[in-house]
């Protein structure tokens, strides 16, 4: 009874968001705290396009974490779209976490050489809401390396406390997790405690399809891509010999041109039947069900140029 009265007094519950530049680690650490792959995670910048949250509960606190598509400057309209939503997770954040990458520092020339990190701090100090520096890729580098980049981050006066990280070894990160809790604000829990993300099993589906191709493809291509599931089917009972029935999934991979789509199938289909079974093997480990999963390439001219086209797949409202 006492304990169930000051635990509700107590909860904190508030808005993290996670910024900082393409490849510095974002999706590495938050799909880390959270124990679960929220977000997808690639060796290219830019694979995150939305805007994901992901939910950390324990009985004292949760964490709302908007995970962020990279600070870049907009070159199409698709990358305007990722700059609006990052700067609205500002917006909605109670806590900042800015992030750089320990073997590239940015964010120390003033002079303004590394004008997108210059852009996005000076939207941090404007915002005046808390702001973590968080350094990631400490298993990259020599200690020493870092105490000249703590240093001149110190000396700017931005950021109430820099943590050393790994995302990867999770070096640190549980220290950083509870100097965060300790600065949310006093709030009852905003979502159930046993959920993990507001997105649904199709939007997991098709990033880790989107993966795949990341993982596979380098320059245009996965840039060209995206996923639609037209078919989800949960399907119930057990085959003959008492094995579930596999689920069945359909998804288009829609890319900008004729060319992407035949360096996609491959030599008789062989490229993309490799997709699909990586594709397939997360799928199940995710849904926890074995699934049928079917592909098709199909090609739509400027997509990222069609305004209708992003709001369809989610990337605008
Ligand atoms: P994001 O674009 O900021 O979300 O970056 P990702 O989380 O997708 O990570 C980009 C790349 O950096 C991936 O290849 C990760 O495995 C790698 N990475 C992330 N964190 C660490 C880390 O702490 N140490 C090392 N060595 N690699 C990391
Ligand atoms: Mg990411």
């Amino acid at each position: 009874m006492n304990d169930e009265h000051r635990t509700s007094e107590q909860f904190r519950c508030g808005y993290v968001a996670i910024l900082g530049e393409p490849n510095v680690g974002k999706s590495t650490l938050m799909n880390g705290l959270l124990n679960q792959k929220i977000s997808i995670v690639t060796p290219r910048p830019q694979t995150t396009r939305h805007r994901i949250l992901g939910i950390l509960s324990t009985a004292e606190y949760q964490i709302l974490f908007l995970d962020t598509p990279g600070m870049i400057q907009p070159k199409y309209l698709l990358q305007e779209v990722m700059m609006e939503r990052a700067t609205t997770a500002l917006e909605d954040a109670d806590i900042v976490v800015y992030m750089i990458d320990a073997t590239r520092p940015t964010g120390l020339d003033r002079a303004g050489s590394d004008a997108v990190a210059a852009n996005v701090l000076t939207r941090v100090r404007a915002s005046a809401k808390p702001a973590f520096l968080v350094i990631n890729k400490i298993d990259l580098v020599e200690k020493g390396a870092l105490l000249p980049v703590m240093k001149a981050f110190a000396e700017r006066e931005l950021f109430r406390e820099i943590h050393p990280i790994s995302a990867l070894t999770s070096d640190g990160t549980r220290e950083l997790l509870a100097a965060l809790a300790k600065e949310l604000p006093l709030h009852p829990p905003l979502y159930p405690l046993d959920i993990v993300s507001e997105q649904n099993e199709r939007f997991f589906v098709s990033e880790i399809i989107r993966e795949k191709i990341f993982e596979r493809y380098q320059q245009e291509i996965p840039y060209s891509t995206t996923v639609d599931i037209r078919e989800f089917k949960e399907r119930e009972g057990a085959g003959q010999s008492g094995e579930s029935v596999k689920w069945f999934i359909s998804a288009d991979i829609y890319v900008e041109r004729d060319s992407q789509k035949a360096i996609l199938i491959g030599k008789k289909g062989a490229a993309l039947k490799e997709i699909g079974t990586r594709a397939r093997k997360d799928i199940e480990e995710f849904l926890q069900h074995p699934v049928f999963l079917e592909l098709y390439v199909k090609v739509r001219p400027k997509w990222r140029e069609d305004k209708e086209w992003l709001a369809r797949l989610g990337y605008t409202s």
